[in-house]
């Protein structure tokens, strides 16, 4: 008989993938469903990052790679990091694996010992506790609600910083509430970490390039660059580029972090895929102002929605900086009942009524560790998303 392994039986299954699956299989059994569950762009990777892909086949460019990188690639993120972030790193502090999921979960395998501890605001991306549990270590959740606009103030990661703490992560702009944290909030976060040497700064910039309304991200090792020799800066091509099913992921960081996650990399995966990384030296070294034309259709679509949210009985919507979700509450809707006399108890409730009722699929708060949430992700055409969010008006109506 099958016996998971003890890291198994720690873990669940990625609620966000199992929410989008299970939205596809309605639609596949012909109901007619809008899933807002995903967690990519709704844009297509652009043709000349296509193109480069389709040369770098008919070149045979097909092989092994070095395990975590072609140079031309390492070349093209340090270039990126100087202009973008003004960090400076060598092509030898730079890592590529296939996602940023892999190189999150890679450093991850390369430090982590039983028993230590990261330290992870909440909401948070569904992936940080588990990849901490599989590695052995220990999750420690921190709130960040909705009174400090979903962020975490430096009072809360000072108390969670205990001798055992390995690592502090931290994502902004964040998945899945879109809070963006401004560089003078930053600041007061890596203020407390300069106190703690020992304490090192996984920074996930995934959704750097998606912010609005002239927002300035900001990075930990640009703001202290005190931090810079233990921070590992992650960031990757999947939602800027639309290039999610690529799989490229990227970071620079202190040489021997990177070179143990070679290591990790040299055992397990091996190279990212040499087409991807081929089409990923276009992405980064080509003309960016695609990005601003995307983010303007960003941005309509959040204000769309948050509008048509906060006119929902029972729900509030926060207009978060960046990314594509937004985090709205339904806490006014807890105690409520159905038309069909379903009580609704918490957001995973709300959420599999909304889709029973309506077809729309999202995802519910406890997933991303703070209730009674759920996440909508606007990256949809903007026509979906209002019949979406008519469709949860008249749920939300429905309830009493
Ligand atoms: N980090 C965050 C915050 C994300 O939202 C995601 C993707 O959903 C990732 C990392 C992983 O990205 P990738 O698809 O490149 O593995």
């Amino acid at each position: 008989t099958f016996s998971p392994s003890d890291a198994l039986s720690r873990i669940k299954p990625s609620p966000t993938m199992a929410a989008t699956q299970a939205a596809r299989d309605l639609k596949a059994a012909g109901r007619d469903i809008i899933s807002l569950g995903a967690g990519e762009p709704d844009f297509d990777t652009p043709d000349f990052v296509k193109d480069a892909a389709i040369n770098a086949i008919r070149n045979g460019k097909t092989k092994y790679t070095a395990v975590d990188g072609i140079a031309e690639l390492k070349q093209a993120i340090v270039a990126k990091f100087k202009r973008d972030n003004g960090l400076d790193y060598d092509t030898t502090q730079i890592t590529v694996a296939p996602g940023g999921k892999a190189v999150l979960y890679n450093a991850l395998v390369a430090t982590m010992n039983r028993g230590d501890e990261v330290i992870i605001p909440a909401p948070y991306w569904v992936s940080y506790p588990d990849m901490v549990l599989l590695t052995g270590g220990k999750p420690i959740i921190v709130a960040a609600g909705a009174e400090s606009n979903f962020k975490l103030t430096p009072e809360a990661l000072e108390k969670a910083i205990t001798p055992k703490t390995k690592w502090f992560i931290f994502n902004s702009p964040s998945n899945p509430t879109g809070a963006a944290y401004t560089r003078e909030e930053v600041k007061a976060l890596t203020d407390v970490l300069l106190k703690h040497p020992h304490v090192w700064v996984m920074s996930d910039d995934m959704y750097e390039h998606i912010v609005y309304d002239n927002f300035e991200f900001a990075t930990p090792a640009q703001v202290a660059p005190k931090l810079y020799d233990r921070t590992l800066t992650v960031n990757g091509a999947s939602k800027a580029y639309a290039m999610t099913g690529w799989r490229i992921g990227f970071a620079g960081g202190p040489l021997p972090l990177i070179k143990a996650m070679a290591k990790v990399m040299s055992q397990s995966t091996s190279n990212a895929c040499s087409i991807s990384q081929y089409a990923s030296v276009a992405a980064l070294n080509g003309d960016q102002s695609f990005l601003a034309a995307r983010n303007d259709a960003f941005k309509t679509r959040r204000d769309l929605v948050v509008e048509m949210l906060n006119d929902a009985t029972g729900i509030e919507c926060a207009r978060p900086e960046g990314a594509f979700y937004v985090y709205p509450s339904c806490a006014g809707t807890i105690g409520k009942k159905t038309p069909e006399g379903v009580i609704i108890d918490s957001d995973e409730t709300f959420t599999s009524e909304l889709l029973n009722a309506e077809g729309v699929a999202a995802v519910f708060g406890a997933a991303f560790g703070l209730s009674p949430f759920f996440r909508v992700s606007y990256a949809a055409a903007t026509e979906e998303l209002r019949d979406a969010c008519t469709r949860i008006q008249r749920f939300t109506a429905s309830l009493q």
